[in-house]
């Protein structure tokens, strides 16, 4: 059997744990950043860098992804009231602020500016740590020991089956086998690409897309998933509609979405993106949650303003604390439940987006669906609950969406 990424290089791969920066290996750009680099903040704009510097205290300091010039960093740095905004070139796999020091990865170069000022404003010394104490970094090396490794030569490539965040999702045959290939158009997204596929890796079950391996021999980077013949489950509800669809199916594809998201909640793993758009449904329309990007990218959600959330699935406490929980999870497991019985409609329709929140805040919420069993409306509510820990768990709903399928057979 194959090894989870995390089972085969867990000193790679770390979820809650800092270490010291020396820890950092040389290597690709997904490894640039580092295994542990707590004062690493991704994709922040130099106004919250300034933010987060403050109260300021000299040498106190962080780095974020550069937005001026993509692709390379900015190391910020607070001194005598102000911050300081540098710009760390990487250019030929290495990395320098002032074109004569160079370091193969950022901790190498914080190291070298904590031992010494070296002409920036002052020495750095306190790192203003990423809030969410959650670091990953994934590299090659992890999914070649782990035996997620297939080989560019055994995956012949189809057609398109679809758009997703990071490039085309296309049918590819492997093994005598129908699978589904996502490729990597931006080569900048790899280390969160890659992250998708390492959390991929520790999770089997029935009703979780399962990852078969990654190909990284080639020019372009592939990730390779069991094919799901029936396509997402949003499209097929809208284009099936109510005379296709049964009551029946509904529950099942229901009860099938919601194991699979007790499995993750069993396992600790928050989705952060669930929704119709990401259950896909197999050749027997079994129904699988799929899309685990964002379960793995802290970085993006601890910027609510990257305009990425997906604001009509997500709880509240998620979209304005950045709380994000298996019990956040719930709340667009409700959303997910709506969209089920309203055979794909648009959750909200008439409320402009940016109104949302406001609505839900003063109590608002949707109706049931027409048609729309009471048992599953209740469950609908309950998951829609203000306060997070009053909301049901998944393990909960599981035993109860399985009691009402007991009725059907
Ligand atoms: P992303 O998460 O990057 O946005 P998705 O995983 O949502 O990409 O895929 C985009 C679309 O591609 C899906 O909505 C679906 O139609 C199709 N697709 C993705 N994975 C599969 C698969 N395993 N089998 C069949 N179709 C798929």
């Amino acid at each position: 059997m194959k090894l989870s990424v995390l089972q085969a290089l867990p000193n790679i791969f770390r979820r809650g744990m800092s270490s010291s920066p020396a820890n950092v290996t040389n290597g690709s750009r997904s490894q640039v950043r580092g295994p542990a680099i707590p004062w690493f903040h991704g994709k922040i704009s130099r106004e919250r860098a300034e933010q987060l510097l403050s109260p300021p205290f000299d040498g106190m300091f962080l780095v974020r992804e550069s937005t001026n010039f993509p692709g390379d960093y900015t190391l910020c740095v607070s001194f005598a009231g102000k911050v300081e905004h540098y710009h760390i070139i990487y250019r030929n796999n290495l990395l320098t602020i002032d074109e004569e020091e160079m370091f193969d990865t950022l901790a190498k170069l914080v190291e070298h500016y904590q031992r010494d000022a070296d002409g920036l404003c002052f020495q750095l010394t306190m790192p203003v740590t990423n809030k969410v104490s959650v670091e990953v970094c994934v590299d090659t090396k992890a999914f070649k020991d782990a035996g997620w490794v297939i080989r560019s030569n055994e995956l012949e490539l189809g057609d398109v089956l679809g758009k997703g965040e990071f490039g085309d999702v296309v049918l590819g045959f492997y093994r005598g086998t129908k699978v589904a290939v996502k490729t990597l158009k931006d080569p900048h997204a790899v280390q969160m690409f890659l992250g998708e596929a390492s959390v991929m890796t520790a999770l089997r079950h029935l009703n979780l897309v399962q990852l078969l391996g990654v190909v990284i021999d080639g020019p372009s980077i592939f990730l390779v998933t069991e094919y799901m013949d029936n396509g997402n489950l949003r499209d097929f509800l809208r284009s099936r509609g109510r005379l296709h669809v049964t009551k029946r199916d509904q529950l099942f594809f229901s009860r099938d979405s919601c194991s699979g998201m007790a499995h993750l909640e069993a396992k600790k793993v928050v989705h952060r993106d669930l929704a119709a758009r990401n259950v896909l449904l197999s050749d027997r329309m079994v129904a699988k949650v799929c899309d685990f990007g964002l379960a793995w990218d802290i970085n993006l959600k601890t910027d609510i303003d990257t305009g990425k959330l997906p604001i009509k699935w997500t709880a509240p406490e998620a979209l304005k604390h950045n709380q994000f929980s298996n019990k956040s999870d719930m709340w667009s497991f409700g959303i997910l439940l709506w969209e089920i019985y309203s055979f794909g409609r648009v959750p909200y329709q008439r409320i402009p987006l940016g109104d949302v929140v406001k609505h839900i805040e003063k109590g608002y919420r949707m109706e049931a669906p027409e048609g729309c069993p009471p048992e599953i409306y209740d469950m609908i509510r309950a998951a829609w609950e203000p306060v997070p820990e009053a909301r049901p768990t998944f393990n909960d709903l599981s035993s109860r969406l399985e009691s009402l399928i007991s009725g059907y057979v």
